[in-house]
């Protein structure tokens, strides 16, 4: 299960910007997650149960939110969003360029928002 080194790097450095501004009472996390990071959702909150238990930021709130895919085409510079994660193999709306994308959003797992006291 990754899920559980993903949430262990997310804790670092939530107990990093704490200590940055001084925070000793954890409140809430919000963590973003790419459609193609292939994350479990009740995994990633198992795990922070299971990370956050019997430590000072027990009883913390977790706030999991999916990003959508975003790709932006080489050619036309045209950025959309498809459905699914066969966009390798879908061509451009705009200009028809089949499969040259950047990848903009959708991949990945990151801490997106931190409250503490
Ligand atoms: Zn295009």
């Amino acid at each position: 299960m990754h899920e559980i080194s993903l949430m262990t790097n997310i804790m670092d450095i939530t107990s990093q910007e704490m200590k940055k501004h001084g925070a000793t009472k954890l409140i809430s996390i919000t963590v973003r997650y790419g459609v193609l990071s292939n994350v479990v959702p009740d995994s990633l909150l198992f795990a922070f149960e299971a990370l956050t238990h019997k430590t000072p930021y027990e009883g913390a709130k977790i706030i999991l939110v999916e990003e959508a895919l975003s790709l932006q085409c080489h050619l036309c510079e045209h950025t959309f969003s498809p459905q699914g994660k066969e966009y390798l193999y879908i061509p451009c709306p705009a200009c028809q360029t089949q499969g040259s994308f950047k990848l903009l959003a959708g991949e990945g797992i990151f801490l997106d928002r931190l409250e503490a006291e």
